[in-house]
């Protein structure tokens, strides 16, 4: 079986711009500051700017990005952080992490995005914050945000790891709250040649934290005021992220063409039970992923549905297949099966396909012409 559309490509990102990628290794390489070198600080003020903050703080991953990024707003052992169950099992991490009490809520069925009023039921007087996730690149209303974070006296913490530059009602992602985290794992809308992240944010006090934490809780060296650890983003990354930093408005919107393909192509199946997750906000959703809904009406089950696609060569995923709540690492939290309906329904109905910048029109069709036959053979 050949695989006509991989899930991800991203060679298809890469090669037209090799020749710099390759230019700027070999500065990094050339120049030796591999630690905090000059490429970091540069990619950490223009993404920040990008972004609508101040400061940027480049770190190892997005998990330390959310569990340092939390020490740095003050949050720890005894304070309980709300954010949904049906997110990557980062975000959870990154919480439990940081020393603070996870607290999950559902998520609306339309967005898969977390559920306010049920965040709004989890509040107690331990409650210190929230983290939104703009899940699949797709922002969390800012406004309802800061109406949520001003009545509870709590504050946003948001995790954009799939929302670099979304935008929603003004903002870009990373500029609502107190301060922000994303990632830079290679297949996420920006991506690097490894692990990577970074923690976005206004407050000085808060950015000084953050360079203290993510550098052995050090300010001048061999001073160490907090016992902080080892997490920086590698320079080597960071030299990468510059070359790709100035594309990601472009990739970005090849993606929203893609997806309006998608949507447009796809909505005949909307009767068989194919239906895409519902996009609030028309062009500020950057698409991180592509995710469709296996409705009760439809005739097939998702896992027929992906094996036939695969038999077709079309590659697809499930972004998440076990919400948080139910996670065996994470049982000694109390959750049962049933406490959050909306995100166990959805992580058995939803399917990701294939989403990336360079993915062809007649690939797309591929897609589009497997799909509708697939459902149109099992009705026979
Ligand atoms: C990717 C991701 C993370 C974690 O980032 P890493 O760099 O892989 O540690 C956190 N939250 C969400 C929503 C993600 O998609």
């Amino acid at each position: 079986m050949t695989i006509k559309v991989p899930f991800v490509d991203l060679n298809l990102q890469h090669l037209p711009i090799q020749s710099q990628l390759q230019a700027a290794i070999q500065d990094v390489v050339t120049k030796g500051d591999f630690i905090l070198g000059q490429a970091v600080s540069e990619f950490e003020g223009a993404f920040a700017a990008a972004s609508g903050t101040k400061y940027g703080i480049g770190v190892a991953s997005g998990t330390d990005a959310i569990a340092l990024g939390l020490q740095a707003c003050s949050i720890g052992a005894g304070d309980e952080v709300i954010l949904p169950s049906n997110t990557f099992i980062a975000t959870l991490i990154g919480v439990v992490n940081a020393g603070a009490k996870p607290i999950l809520v559902d998520c609306h069925p339309q967005t898969a995005l977390i559920d306010l009023e049920a965040a709004a039921k989890a509040i107690t007087p331990q409650t210190k914050a929230i983290i939104p996730v703009h899940l699949y690149g797709q922002m969390v209303s800012p406004s309802q945000l800061l109406d949520f974070a001003n009545t509870y006296k709590i504050l946003i913490f948001e995790d954009a790891a799939q929302a670099h530059l979304a935008e929603k009602e003004g903002y870009t992602a990373g500029s609502i709250g107190l301060a922000a985290a994303f990632s830079f794992y290679p297949s996420k809308n920006l991506g690097a040649f490894g692990d990577g992240g970074i923690v976005l944010t206004s407050d000085a006090n808060v950015a000084k934290k953050m360079r203290s934490l993510r550098n052995y809780g050090s300010s001048q060296k061999y001073v160490h005021i907090e016992p902080g650890t080892n997490s920086r983003l590698d320079t080597l990354q960071a030299a990468v992220l510059n070359q790709k930093l100035p594309y990601i408005s472009q990739w970005n919107s090849d993606r929203l063409t893609i997806a309006q393909m998608y949507d447009r192509e796809l909505a005949p199946l909307a009767s068989a039970g194919i239906l895409p997750m519902e996009n609030q906000s028309g062009t500020g959703h950057i698409y991180h992923l592509y995710v469709i809904k296996i409705d009760d009406s439809c005739h097939l089950e998702r896992q027929q549905i992906q094996e036939k696609l695969m038999v077709a060569g079309i590659q697809t995923g499930i972004h998440y297949p076990i919400p948080c709540h139910l996670q065996p690492a994470f049982t000694y939290l109390g959750y049962q099966p049933g406490d959050f309906p909306q995100a166990e329904k959805l992580s058995q109905q939803i399917l990701s396909l294939p989403m990336y910048p360079g993915l062809t029109a007649s690939q797309i069709t591929e897609v589009i012409n497997a799909m509708s036959s697939i459902i149109k053979d099992s009705k026979n």
